[in-house]
């Protein structure tokens, strides 16, 4: 089915930042898979990884103990103060176990809270469910009915978010940065806001941090920059560092609604997925790009600022990490394709803002070769 508008290209290898297309032209990647190629491309203990993997055994995730998914489960549980897991193969499916998890969890204490309030621009997933939760009409037309219990409020406006608050209200769902959306920062007090409204009406704090989660902005995960903790958060895209893997991650109350029978998936956790996240973990950690991720993420940022004053088309730079936006006063379609004519790949965020998500082992001197390429992208437009 004709679902995608692809660009012009067929890619056919990968190494680090760098993609071949089928007519050999080389390409820095500054997509990475929008956002799964946490460790670039072949990065060796990846591939060795699976491999071994794939030479050991590949199998359902549910019907045995699986080890690698004990560890990756324990591995996340650690990582972000949460309680316990629950793996699938995709964020849209992590967000709807979520909504369903938060469902169950008031269902089992006979309250009759089951609303979900999301924010306007986000983008939570393409099934059902988390269409409906997300802010972009676009993605909704032709599909209706949608499913009830979904309403939206703008990003970073607390009184709107109070206002919206009834005694049906299960959760807030909730980007820390919207990615799809534009590249919006959801402000820091205004998560710590949420987190304290959440908290005096009893409601359920979810974060999708399918884009945003797995160092991508320069932390393991994104809240931890409001100094907040979720009571259930999402995470998929960099998981499996190209491998689809999703999970989602509760504290111990609310984990304790989901029991045998509640919620399942055959290939959610399976060996070959956990054992390509646990290499992202190991690999994160044993590189330290957590590091490097913040250092990159300031050079682009830097480099982007100083195009800002060369081009008076560009707006605004904002991002955290690598998780990076650039506002244009215009399209930004035209500018997509102009950097991929000089060999570097980036996407839209939105119709103008170009985003920039490179691998989080990027080099110093990758980075500094991406801002060369836009800047003859953007010479060739001006
Ligand atoms: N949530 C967010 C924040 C996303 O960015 C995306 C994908 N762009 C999704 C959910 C959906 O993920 P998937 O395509 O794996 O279903």
């Amino acid at each position: 089915m004709n679902t995608y508008a692809r660009f012009p290209i067929t890619l056919t290898k990968g190494q680090g930042a760098i993609v071949w297309d089928d007519a050999g032209n080389s390409y820095l990647d500054f997509i990475s898979g929008i956002a799964v190629n946490t460790l670039g491309h072949a990065h060796p203990a990846m591939t060795a990884a699976i491999a071994e993997q794939a030479g050991t055994m590949l199998h359902c995730s549910n019907l045995f103990h699986i080890p690698k998914q004990q560890q990756l489960a324990e591995a996340l549980v650690r990582l972000s103060g949460l309680a316990a897991a629950f793996f699938c193969n995709s964020g849209a499916e992590a967000n709807e176990g979520a909504i369903k998890l938060a469902r169950k969890y008031f269902h089992d204490q006979g309250s009759s809270r089951r609303t979900v309030i999301s924010a306007t621009q986000s983008f939570h997933g393409r099934l059902l469910s988390t269409l409906t939760a997300t802010g972009q009409d676009k993605v909704k037309i032709g599909f209706d009915p949608l499913p009830p219990g979904f309403i939206h409020v703008p990003l970073n406006d607390i009184e709107a978010l109070k206002a919206a608050i009834t005694d049906h209200t299960a959760a807030v769902l909730l980007e820390p940065l919207q990615g799809e959306g534009g590249v919006n920062i959801a402000e820091a007090a205004y998560l710590q806001a949420v987190r304290r409204l959440c908290d005096e009406h009893g409601i359920l704090l979810m974060l999708d941090e399918v884009q945003t989660g797995i160092g991508r902005c320069g932390t393991m995960f994104a809240f931890e920059q409001a100094g907040i903790t979720p009571d259930i958060l999402t995470l998929a895209k960099g998981l499996g560092g190209g491998v689809p893997i999703g999970a989602l991650l509760a504290g111990e109350k609310v984990a304790a609604s989901f029991g045998p029978g509640s919620h399942g998936s055959t290939f959610g956790g399976n060996p070959l997925s956990c054992t390509a996240a646990l290499t992202v973990l190991a690999t994160i950690e044993s590189e330290s790009l957590l590091e490097n991720v913040n250092a990159r993420g300031a050079q682009l940022q830097q480099g982007l600022n100083e195009l800002r004053r060369r081009f008076p088309v560009i707006r605004a730079v904002r991002g955290q990490g690598l998780l990076v936006g650039m506002e244009l006063a215009t399209e930004a379609a035209p500018y997509v394709a102009a950097a991929r004519n000089e060999g570097l790949m980036i996407l839209l965020a939105g119709p103008n803002v170009l985003r920039f998500l490179p691998p989080l082992n990027i080099r110093e001197d990758e980075v500094n070769e991406a801002l060369a390429l836009l800047a003859s992208a953007m010479e060739s437009l001006a």
